[in-house]
């Protein structure tokens, strides 16, 4: 009786093992996605925090912000261009009066009918640069391939 004890007692433990194992892994699955999740809100929200700092960038910023700020409106600025880049690829160009798309050979607009500037060609697209860089210590920024912050020495 006491060795048939000992067997439900040994099946039940592995049961309870096992049950316990694939808990385990539901959970670790659980933890890890839940992890993910809030870092993504976390990146998320570090998105937010500099979108809503930069609509409210002020000729007042102090730098290094001044100079980050600066720099989204540089990326913009390339964007403009290089969506017109690809609007001349597509044949087509903007009426400057109503922004409606045209034939970029079209003298007029189709919808308001003003008259339609002639675009000069975009240039070739450039080569990709490196995205801009800022020391998370002292701000400072940082020369592209750095592998410390020429201002405060911080490993980058
Ligand atoms: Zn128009
Ligand atoms: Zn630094």
């Amino acid at each position: 009786m006491a060795l048939f004890d000992d067997l439900k007692k040994k099946v039940a433990d592995t049961t309870q093992g096992a049950v316990r194992g694939a808990r385990d892994i539901t959970d670790s699955a659980r933890y890890n996605s839940l992890i993910s999740d809030e870092q993504k809100s976390i990146a998320n929200m570090y998105g937010q925090i500099g979108k809503y700092f930069y609509e409210h960038c002020t000729e007042q910023v102090e730098s290094p912000l001044k100079e980050m700020c600066e720099s989204i409106a540089a990326s913009n600025v390339r964007i403009a261009s290089y969506q017109l880049g690809l609007q001349q690829i597509r044949g087509m160009k903007t009426c400057a009066n109503c922004g409606t798309e045209i034939p970029i050979a079209a003298p007029f607009c189709s919808n308001c009918g003003a008259q339609a500037a002639e675009v000069a060609p975009a240039p070739a697209a450039p080569e990709k640069a490196q995205p801009e860089k800022f020391c998370v210590n002292c701000g400072n920024r940082l020369e592209p391939g750095a592998a410390f912050c020429l201002s405060c020495g911080r490993k980058v």
